[in-house]
């Protein structure tokens, strides 16, 4: 079965303010054509066109509203409406961020001619669809109410048996899809089958984990645990220590500490200071002494995330992953 893709790339990766190498916070993420912004800081729209990523998406997450995460928004939405959107557009943030991102769409002469919708999160507050759930999580950054996001995909189907069903003479057709869902069904002979027959237990989907700006903290172990991939920023090495405590950052060891705590798959960081924009071999250095899989993000960095048991996908019986 064609598996259901999920991708994110990475537009912008520097920390507070932009470099020559790298934009400021954003990140798109890509679930079976649908599109979502994670942060949308200056400049944004430029690495979208330049990404190919959609212009037509409906929703934008803010993990809070610090500039470097939000001012890209101002000129997005002024494209989109220049585009002729009629679409709404939904912008979720945490406690406040309505308030802000109303002077967003104000600020100008220019009126946004589309429906937006401001919605808060609190933290364990869950946005579902229906194939996955977006959870938002509280991160520690200074006292700024800010937030993590973690999509997180339904359980998946169990595998099929082909080869069973043909032993058994089980038609190939309508008849193995309803097996797949959970529903016997009676062969022309008379037989009954059951899905417990064909079908294996069923699997989780996948996990995707965002943690905007923060220190390391146990809600983000939770959140990622058992995570396909997790995106921390790091902004500092160990010699500014320091400095990430005093400011609400995180450094690369701490980050990659987390991904070992939470036993996620992979780690990718970003929101980089600028100091480090060019060469970020210490942070890297020092992350994987402590968590190997880890990768220092750049702007246009994509990340495919497969089903962790991706190869072994089972017969097409019609029925998607995730239903
Ligand atoms: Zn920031
Ligand atoms: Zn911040």
């Amino acid at each position: 079965m064609p598996a259901v893709s999920l991708s994110l790339r990475f537009l912008g990766t520097s920390a507070s303010r932009p470099t020559v190498e790298r934009g400021v916070s954003s990140i798109a993420v890509v679930r079976e054509g649908e599109t979502f912004l994670f942060d949308c800081g200056e400049g944004t729209q430029r690495q979208m066109m330049r990404y190919g990523v959609a212009f037509s998406l409906r929703d934008i997450f803010f993990s809070h509203m610090h500039v470097d995460h939000m001012l890209g928004v101002v000129g997005l939405m002024r494209t989109m409406a220049l585009q002729g959107r009629e679409d709404a557009l939904r912008l979720w943030g945490p406690a406040g961020s309505s308030k802000v991102l109303r002077r967003a769409e104000t600020l100008g002469a220019d009126r946004v001619g589309f429906p937006l919708e401001y919605r808060e999160l609190s933290p364990g507050e869950c946005v579902r669809r229906d194939d996955y759930s977006i959870v938002a999580f509280a991160a520690d950054h200074m006292r700024t109410p800010a937030l993590g996001f973690a999509l997180v995909e339904n359980l998946r189907l169990g595998r099929f048996n082909p080869d069973r069903a043909r032993e058994l003479g089980v038609p190939e057709g309508p008849m193995w899809g309803r097996l797949h869902r959970g529903i016997a069904v009676t062969l022309e002979d008379g037989r009954q089958i059951g899905p417990e027959q064909l079908v294996g237990p069923t699997r989780p989907g996948r996990k995707l984990v965002i943690t905007g700006d923060t220190r390391p903290c146990d809600a983000t172990i939770d959140a990622a645990t058992g995570a396909d991939v997790l995106v921390h920023e790091a902004t500092f090495s160990d010699e500014e220590a320091q400095r990430a405590a005093e400011t609400g950052h995180s450094t690369a060891r701490e980050a990659a500490l987390v991904a070992s705590r939470a036993g996620a798959r992979r780690l990718l960081l970003t929101h980089i200071s600028a100091r480090y924009s060019r060469d970020t071999s210490d942070l890297e250095r020092e992350a994987r002494e402590v968590f190997q899989a880890t990768q220092i993000a750049r702007d246009g960095t994509e990340v495919e995330i497969a089903f962790p048991d991706a190869g072994a996908e089972s017969a097409d019986t019609g029925v998607a992953a995730g239903a």
